[in-house]
């Protein structure tokens, strides 16, 4: 945060209500921390080994089925340790010999360093994009594993997700969706692995990995499990697949984040499903964008309209005003995590669409910009 913020007061009618806009972790709803104080009695503080967790686990993966529409022969494998820990599970679990990464930005880049380091896999082929811009996998015959990342939530662009033309039969197509699942719909004829954290477009807490794992995946995953490779058990996707059809984990997990990532995907089920959940994104994300591209002062940074994020708006400020100052005033004034990405280093604002996120919060969060650059200028 700058150490010299400008003293400027938004005015409180402009302000939003909840003032929240991080692109991770997400706002979490109210309704959804309400509920976990209304049954906390009889769940927090129990054992994930009885009815009361696994139901809850239950309804959680029962409910990701209905929202991805996952075929009956899918299962959703849960875990501890978030995204972050998936990669190395999948690095030790589900990568054969050799993977290919579309490397575009922060999160996609991550996977495929700590794939190269491996000792007992071949070097990944990576294939990169410019910053704001996303590159396309290319078959390989070498290749077992495509590694694809349905929204780089560093910068702001969307993939679609298709399975590569001419991709041998038995090759994996995994997919990072953490920012973008529950929020953007995807057809599961072209994935075989779709993982996530629910701390993002789910509005849940940090701390859980969750694998949409299709019947191929799921081969995969037995296969490499009974070879002779050594698999550290907390990274072993076969004890975490097993553990997953009995609604359990093999290690105690936050119950709270399972809770409200349940409370969640059924508040979307409720609504509508993914049409209602990727509608509330997109009807935010709509907004911002054209919000800068009406602007004199502002503008979307990914140049190509159909790679924007529908749940992560990245938007350039020109040089007659500065993104941080903006950023610091907001936070200021209790509107907080607007700051672009560091690593990118442009003048930018980075801006969460999430569906957890009102629609009349982001009228007020732009109209509260507009009035921050009027007294900065
Ligand atoms: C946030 C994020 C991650 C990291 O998730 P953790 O749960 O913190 O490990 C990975 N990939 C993408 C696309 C993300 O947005």
């Amino acid at each position: 945060m700058s150490t010299n913020t400008p003293d400027i007061q938004i005015p409180t009618e402009l302000r939003p209500a909840d003032g929240r806009f991080a692109s991770g972790p997400s706002k979490v709803r109210p309704e959804a921390v309400a509920a976990l104080a209304g049954i906390a009695d009889d769940f927090l503080g129990t054992s994930h080994r009885k009815s009361t967790v696994k139901d809850i686990v239950g309804r959680l993966r029962t409910g990701l089925d209905d929202l991805f529409g996952l075929p009956d022969d899918w299962e959703v494998v849960l875990g501890n340790g978030g995204t972050t820990l998936f990669w190395d599970a999948a690095t030790f679990g589900l990568i054969e010999a050799k993977s290919q990464h579309l490397s575009f930005g922060e999160f996609s880049s991550k996977f495929a360093k700590g794939v190269a380091a491996a000792p007992f896999l071949a070097d990944p082929q990576v294939i990169s994009s410019d910053m704001g811009a996303h590159p396309v996998a290319v078959a390989d015959d070498s290749v077992d594993f495509y590694a694809l990342t349905h929204n780089e939530t560093s910068t702001g662009v969307t993939m679609p997700l298709v399975r590569p033309a001419g991709a041998n039969d038995d090759a994996i197509v995994a997919v990072d969706a953490t920012s973008a699942a529950g929020a953007i719909a995807w057809d599961p004829s072209e994935v075989d692995c779709y993982y996530f954290a629910p701390q993002k477009a789910i509005a849940s807490d940090g701390g859980l990995w969750i694998a949409c794992c299709s019947p191929r995946a799921q081969e995969r995953i037995t296969r490499i499990a009974d070879g002779h490779r050594w698999i550290p058990a907390g990274l072993d996707l076969k004890i975490a697949l097993d553990n997953s059809t009995k609604n359990q984990t093999y290690n105690t997990p936050a119950l709270a984040t399972i809770f409200l990532a349940m409370h969640q995907i059924e508040w979307f089920n409720e609504g509508g499903g993914m049409s209602f959940a990727a509608g509330r994104s997109e009807a935010l994300s709509g907004h911002v964008y054209s919000w800068a591209e009406a602007s004199s002062f502002a503008s979307p940074f990914v140049a190509d309209a159909g790679m924007r994020s529908p749940v992560v708006a990245t938007i350039d400020f020109d040089d007659s005003v500065s993104a941080d100052d903006i950023a610091a005033v907001l936070r200021a004034n209790g509107i907080l995590d607007t700051e672009g990405y560091r690593k990118l280093g442009r003048n930018q604002l980075r801006i969460a669409c999430f569906p957890a996120i009102e629609l009349s919060d982001m009228q007020a969060l732009t109209a509260s910009i507009d009035f921050v650059v009027g007294e900065l200028s």
